[in-house]
């Protein structure tokens, strides 16, 4: 199974660093799979099983793009791990599906492992399983969906850090129809904790889980996966 922490704007460098030591001698023995994404002032270099990734970068090598960092600074420390299509990027940061898929391409031509979320609002999941599938479609809208180092996130918005996850019928419904779209490995995200993992986690076809608040303590995030 794949656990993905996404700590968004929490932690520090200090903090990234102690976690990660605790991660590594936590996750020692676990034949899963561990990723995390710190804040970019803590991005560093991990030379165990714990993969670091960037939750975001501009689809350039270096230039004037106030703000926002690229290639030659993940580069630095080794990071070719990066999580695409967010929603609060989509949302909050105003990302449109051409400028998502323009950085996927970019960071696909860099050889990236590319964590790539989609998600409907409320509304949309108000009007129906037919109308959720329609609008994630859209969000594969020119993205390279046999690109061998892709991982897609469902986590649909009306869960994320709401507390109210999507059911386990809502999950392996929509699950089966993105796997029909894209047969890659594929994460729920969206309230995952420590009372709903073992349900999620049982669902068919859940391949793992990207997690926010509940992953901010490292043993919680650890125990998530036993
Ligand atoms: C997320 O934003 O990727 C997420 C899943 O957040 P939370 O677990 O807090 O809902």
């Amino acid at each position: 199974m794949i656990f993905a922490a996404n700590f968004k704007t929490n932690h520090t460098r200090a903090s990234t660093k102690e976690y990660l030591l605790a991660l590594e001698s936590l996750a020692q023995k676990s034949s899963d799979e561990f990723y995390i994404f710190p804040p970019i002032s803590a991005l560093c270099s991990s030379a165990s099983k714990i993969t670091i990734g960037s939750q975001n970068a501009y689809p350039v090598n270096n230039g004037a793009f106030t703000g926002e960092i690229g290639l030659e600074q993940l580069e630095e420390f080794g990071i070719k791990t990066i999580l695409i299509g967010h929603s609060e990027r989509r949302v909050l940061l105003g990302e449109s599906q051409e400028f998502i898929a323009k950085k996927f391409e970019f960071f696909k031509n860099n050889d990236f492992k590319i964590i790539y979320c989609i998600g409907e609002p409320l509304e949309v999941r108000k009007e129906g399983e037919l109308k959720v599938i329609e609008f994630l479609a859209e969000q594969f809208n020119a993205i390279d969906i046999n690109y061998e180092n892709l991982i897609i996130a469902y986590e649909p918005i009306w869960a994320i850090g709401t507390g109210v996850s999507a059911t386990n019928d809502q999950i392996a419904l929509t699950h089966k129809a993105i796997k029909k779209i894209c047969n890659k490995p594929l994460l729920y995200g969206g309230s995952v904790n420590s009372s709903n993992i073992k349900n999620v986690l049982a669902t068919q076809n859940v391949d793992g889980v990207l997690v926010g608040s509940a992953s901010l303590d490292v043993q919680n995030f650890f125990n998530l996966s036993k």
